[in-house]
């Protein structure tokens, strides 16, 4: 099964996308969270990435294209795979497609997670991520067991830089740009589903879940 999840920063394609991954034993592919562990190793790739990330602007297809075709061709998507955060625009999609069509392959599912831009900066305002393992939580809506440590790992949380309400302003304005033709691209393939991300996360993985099958 392989499924790719649209939406708008913050929309919770990374929340659903590990309670996806975990349900149905394929691999969580977040673009966003290799970036990340790039730059903290201090790779080549961390050092370009994050100056566009710390922009709020996308980083350049080359660079993300080919990381995802050598992540997708490995022995453990071969069941399938989550991608999430990726592809972000047109050309990153036709890019994965034309990788696919060479393996006899396609997408099964693309899945748009729909939340309202209103509702956008709240949610990201309330983001803390694990500097440790990486995991997400909320100050309301997913909040940890002790303040400010992950449940998981024990580490420190702290607030993305580029959560910052600001920078979200401007990542929501690439969004658009960039990323929402997707929505009509996937829709002309028959492989749109759409799910209103403004419910529990419990109730966003139910209908998730009604898409996909049990
Ligand atoms: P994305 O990967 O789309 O950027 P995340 O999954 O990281 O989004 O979610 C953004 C923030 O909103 C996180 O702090 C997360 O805990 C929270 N969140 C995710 N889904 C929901 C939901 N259905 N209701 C309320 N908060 C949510
Ligand atoms: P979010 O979960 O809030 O949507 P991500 O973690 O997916 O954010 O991405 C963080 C940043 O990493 C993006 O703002 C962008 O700069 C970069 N990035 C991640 N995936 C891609 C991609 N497919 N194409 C271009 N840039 C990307
Ligand atoms: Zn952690």
């Amino acid at each position: 099964m392989k499924i790719i999840m649209l939406g708008a920063p913050g929309a919770g394609k990374g929340t659903q996308a590990k309670k996806i991954a975990e349900k149905y034993h394929i691999p969580h592919i977040s673009t966003g969270d290799i970036f990340r562990a790039n730059i903290k190793n201090g790779t080549e790739l961390g050092k370009k990435a994050k100056t566009y990330m710390d922009q709020g602007a996308l980083v350049p297809d080359e660079l993300v294209c080919d990381l995802v075709v050598d992540r997708v061709r490995q022995e453990d998507c071969r069941n399938g795979y989550v991608l999430d955060g990726f592809p972000r625009t047109i050309p990153q999609a036709e890019s994965l497609d034309a990788t696919l069509a060479s393996l006899g392959e396609s997408v099964d599912y693309a899945i748009n997670v729909e939340v309202p831009d209103e509702k956008i900066v709240n949610r990201m305002s309330g983001r803390r991520a694990c500097v440790g393992c990486g995991a997400t939580y909320h100050l309301v809506y997913a909040p940890t067991k002790a303040e400010g440590i992950c449940d998981t790992c024990g580490a420190e949380l702290i607030l993305r830089d580029d959560d910052k309400p600001e920078t979200v302003l401007k990542r929501l304005g690439v969004y658009h740009n960039e990323t929402q033709p997707l929505i009509d691209y996937y829709r002309g393939k028959g492989i749109l589903k759409e799910v209103d991300g403004t419910m529990d996360m419990a109730d966003v993985f139910r209908a998730i879940v009604e898409i996909l099958g049990a």
